[in-house]
């Protein structure tokens, strides 16, 4: 399905983001995975996704770093040929009540959740403009939609992605780039060990916690040829909890 293509995914060294780059990998893509801190695990997704005969590398690029975004970029393109698919999945949490929230900690989740996002659909829009094709997958978050408490950096950043999502979309669809984002609920990963899931359940109609690939199969489903009228989209895949 996705045979020929090539696909950039960050934070892909750990939780949802790996799972993305084993979908992506699954359905015949080659995946670019870009990690930040986790060297050891990242090189572990490259080589489950070799396994499965498609060509995968790993990158080491702090997405809050913007020459870092464009440095990273140009060497995947040298490596791989080209760009088809761009999955914005890094991200981090640094909560607290408003209060006692540091200018720092709002600071660094929008530098990474938000920025990162921006930094490097700039640094792959060359590409797909040139190319006259490309799809865009932002990871946002059912906070975005509900404003969580305690996450005022996170829920800011994640909703900022969302608006970030709906004007690349309308600026770039005009070169046949279709930019959308998904909105995960309770997904068990590190980001999620420390939070007690059996409070969460109350609040899901699906009565689970999500787990990393279903997020990964919606992402793979936008990534596709399937979802090439879609754009500038919202797609919750929260079993319900922000209905
Ligand atoms: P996770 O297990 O904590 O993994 C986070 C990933 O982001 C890691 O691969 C990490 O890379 C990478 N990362 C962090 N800072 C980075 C930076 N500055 N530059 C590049 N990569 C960076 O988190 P997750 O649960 O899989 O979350 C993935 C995405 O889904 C995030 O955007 C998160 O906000 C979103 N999300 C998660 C949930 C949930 O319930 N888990 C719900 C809604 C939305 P290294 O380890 O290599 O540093």
């Amino acid at each position: 399905m996705l045979k020929g293509k090539t696909a950039v995914v960050t934070g892909a060294s750990r939780g949802i983001g790996a799972a993305i780059a084993k979908e992506l990998a699954g359905d015949g893509a080659d995946v670019a995975v870009i990690y930040n801190g986790s060297a050891e695990k990242a090189a572990a997704v490259k080589n489950e996704i070799a396994g499965l005969g498609v060509k995968s590398g790993i990158y080491k690029c702090n997405v809050a770093d913007g020459n870092e975004c464009m440095d990273t970029v140009k060497q995947i393109i040298d490596d791989f040929g080209r760009i088809d698919i761009l999955v914005n999945n890094a991200g981090i949490v640094k909560d607290n009540l408003i209060a006692r929230m540091s200018e720092e900690d709002f600071d660094a989740v929008i530098d990474t959740n938000l920025k990162g996002c921006f930094n490097m659909i700039k640094a792959c829009s060359r590409n797909f403009i040139r190319a006259k094709s490309g799809k865009i997958i932002n990871i946002s978050s059912v906070s975005a939609l509900l404003g969580t408490a305690g996450q005022a950096n996170y829920a800011a950043s994640k909703a900022g992605i969302i608006a970030l999502t709906k004007a690349t979309a309308r600026e770039f669809a005009s070169k046949n780039i279709c930019c959308n984002a998904i909105a995960p609920g309770f997904v068990t990963t590190d980001m999620t060990a420390n939070l007690d899931e059996t409070r969460y359940l109350d609040l899901i109609p699906l009565k689970r916690a999500g787990k990393p690939e279903d997020i990964a199969k919606a992402v793979a489903f936008l990534a596709s040829d399937a979802a090439s009228y879609i754009t500038g989209e919202v797609i919750r895949v929260d079993g319900g909890l922000a209905i």
